[in-house]
């Protein structure tokens, strides 16, 4: 109800999908101030992480949706969540009953996917440094796995050759079309470390061959990069490994790859509420430049992150004190590298936008002042944003950081023993015209730092003796 009289003050266009961005910083508005409401937020607990439920089923939807408009009917397609992005048991739950599968890249990953009720047949495994105990699992339980290198292909030899797997498997290959605007996300350069890289001597007809041997390679794989990466270099990716699926079928005589993972990456608009680029962009570019990708010939995995869950999280934090130093005003707030190690170790990549609350949770207005708004962690580059012009924030507010839901709270920093935030998924209530509210992550107590600092082991290195010393 609020979403649409707020809709129809501001004036904005509802796009095919029934949401906005505006609609999104409406229900946003109403989860801060019924945090502090509810006191999830406050003196005591100055640092939460927030979840919009509606707005993560929403880009699930479109993210099926997009691609289900540019495929032949009855191709099959599996979205699998990078779980790296936002590694939170419920979240994959959520994305799971939206009909999205996990792409998992380590032990724990895989955990957290099973935890969650993803089938095998729904699960895919990346990782680049996949050991022998982790592929044997893989294997027996019947998960896609993506050999990242010729050595992870001979211990998959050696394990297909010891049991039969139900296992989809195939080989990651680098494109080598080139990085983006940030470099440590871009995973298609000359020298990358993931995958097989196919224009160097001898690569590409190295994979050729390793499907002409291995009746049992039955997929490809490619993931061009992450935030930074253009959509016109991301459909190169595409292009570049729908060519050599499209060569190695034909030197076979057969389609021996019945399926090209596509990897994920599609980047994320940090600077304002739109969403963009958007699935359907991206997957009309694909028809566009890859049309035989999706003509039916070849199923297809895709393995988004942070473009299904960027812009649904949001990081609130209580100003401890406002002071000001230079002639800056700095407010001093409960959120920095612990849980946006990026943007404070490389802003300059990672900017994010940052909005004023006043001590109810409620969006202060008032003139803009160029300010600093500093994290807790002793170091002085602890700065989520940098002489930004903001209302001025004083003691008692909250600065919120936004589209932070992959790659940020989640990916906790221990910086200063800082305890991990709690995180709450929220949905509108109609009925309240607030929000409802669910735990998805306990704040951590000061006890589990203690218990996870070697809390156990007091004594243990006072007691470890050289034979023969003291
Ligand atoms: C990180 C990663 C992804 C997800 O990337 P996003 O930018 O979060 O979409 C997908 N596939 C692989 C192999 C990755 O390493």
């Amino acid at each position: 109800m609020r979403t649409l009289e707020a809709q129809a003050r501001t004036g904005v266009v509802v796009d095919e999908y029934g949401n906005t961005g505006e609609a999104r910083a409406v229900r946003r508005d109403e989860a801060v101030r019924g945090a502090v409401e509810r006191g999830l937020l406050g003196p005591d607990a100055p640092i939460v992480g927030l979840l919009d439920v509606t707005g993560i089923r929403e880009s699930a939807r479109e993210l099926r949706a997009a691609f289900d408009s540019v495929t032949a009917p009855g191709t099959p397609v599996l979205h699998a969540f990078a779980v790296k992005a936002t590694p939170l048991v419920p979240v994959l739950r959520l994305l799971r009953e939206e009909g999205i599968g996990a792409e998992v890249a380590s032990p724990g990953e895989l955990a957290l996917a099973r935890a969650a009720g993803l089938s095998p047949a729904r699960t895919v495994l990346d990782s680049p440094a996949k050991t022998a105990a982790e592929l044997r699992e893989a294997l027996a339980l019947g998960i896609a796995v993506n050999a990242d290198n010729p050595q992870e292909l001979d211990r998959i030899d050696g394990l297909m050759r010891s049991a039969v797997s139900r296992s989809p498997l195939g080989i990651r290959v680098n494109p080598q079309v080139g990085g983006g605007s940030i470099g440590a996300t871009s995973t298609a350069t000359e020298t990358s470390k993931f995958g097989v890289a196919l224009r160097d001597e001898g690569a590409r007809e190295w994979v050729v061959r390793a499907y002409l041997d291995r009746p049992w390679l039955s997929r490809l794989h490619a993931h061009t990069g992450s935030q930074g990466i253009p959509l016109s270099l991301m459909v190169r990716g595409v292009e570049e490994t729908y060519a050599l699926a499209e060569e190695i079928n034909r030197r076979i005589g057969r389609p021996q790859i019945d399926t090209i993972d596509i990897g994920g990456g599609l980047p994320v608009n940090f600077a304002s509420e739109a969403t963009a680029p958007t699935y359907t962009e991206y997957a009309r570019a694909l028809k566009a430049g890859v049309p035989g990708l999706l003509d039916g010939r070849y199923g297809l995995v895709t393995e988004f992150g942070r473009s299904l869950l960027a812009k649904h999280g949001t990081i609130v934090a209580r100003v401890e004190y406002a002071k000001s130093a230079g002639g800056r005003p700095v407010a001093v707030t409960h959120a920095g590298v612990q849980v946006a190690t990026r943007t404070v170790y490389v802003p300059g990549s990672w900017p994010l936008r940052i909005a004023a609350y006043d001590g109810k949770g409620r969006p202060k207005s008032g003139p803009e002042v160029v300010q600093d708004v500093a994290g807790p962690a002793c170091f002085a580059g602890d700065l989520l944003a940098e002489g930004r012009a903001l209302p001025l924030l004083d003691q008692g507010d909250y600065a919120a950081a936004l589209d932070t839901g992959a790659y940020y709270f989640a990916h906790h920093y221990a910086y200063n023993s800082l305890a991990r935030p709690g995180i709450y998924g929220f949905v509108p209530d109609p009925q309240t015209g607030g929000v409802r509210f669910a735990t998805v992550r306990d704040p951590q107590t000061v006890a589990s730092i203690v218990a996870e600092s070697g809390g156990a082991h007091v004594g243990a290195l006072t007691t470890l003796h050289a034979p023969g010393s003291r």
